[in-house]
């Protein structure tokens, strides 16, 4: 069930009423284009802003949650050990390839997908790599100190929905979804 949400426009400041987000988001006003990572800057603020009084939550941010579904399950290690690059922490690691992952939302060789409803309790989120060829070659500029002619293959996360804050997801809502009747889409 698509639920209207006041976006703000970076142009003319005014807002303006969305219920579908993703590619082709444009202010009803000014038809300026809304960038994907923006929308989702402002539904985390907008999902956040009625429970940040829960001790439970911190406040989402837009690398957080790319950061979550990147990583899921392991996966963040596992492409860490994969490539092995020499002088660069895990925490590095991780912070550039999100930061990555971020510029390939707005440029279109990573998609993300947004929840129907992304004021439901566990609004779920999907992350698909696209191009995995050029999510590959970002990953080997961001770390030109490996010696990528030895054979190191650069391992594809496979990606499902996460959703914001239940570790168990696997792309199905959690059972304390009490807000809205609703589950949170699945569907891409
Ligand atoms: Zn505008």
């Amino acid at each position: 069930m698509p639920v209207d949400v006041l976006l703000n426009c970076q142009e003319c400041r005014r807002p303006f009423a969305a219920n579908r987000f993703g590619n082709h988001v444009r202010c009803a006003h000014c038809k300026a284009r809304m960038s994907k990572l923006e929308q989702l800057r402002q539904l985390l603020a907008h999902w956040y802003y009625p429970r940040r009084w829960r001790a439970d939550l911190i406040e989402p941010s837009v690398y957080f949650l790319i950061e979550k579904l990147w990583t899921a399950n392991g996966q963040g290690d596992s492409l860490y050990s994969g490539i092995a690059p020499a002088n660069v922490n895990y925490d590095i690691f991780r912070n550039l390839v999100t930061r990555t992952i971020g510029r390939g939302v707005e440029d279109g060789w990573m998609d993300l997908t947004f929840p129907s409803d992304p004021l439901a309790e566990n609004p779920i989120y999907k992350l698909k790599f696209k191009d995995p060829e050029r999510f590959a070659k970002e990953v080997e500029a961001l770390f030109p100190d490996v010696n990528w002619d030895e054979q190191i293959q650069v391992p594809i996360p496979n990606l499902e929905g996460r959703s914001l804050f239940t570790e168990e997801s696997d792309g199905e809502p959690a059972e304390h979804d009490e807000e809205s009747s609703e589950p949170a889409s699945t569907t891409s």
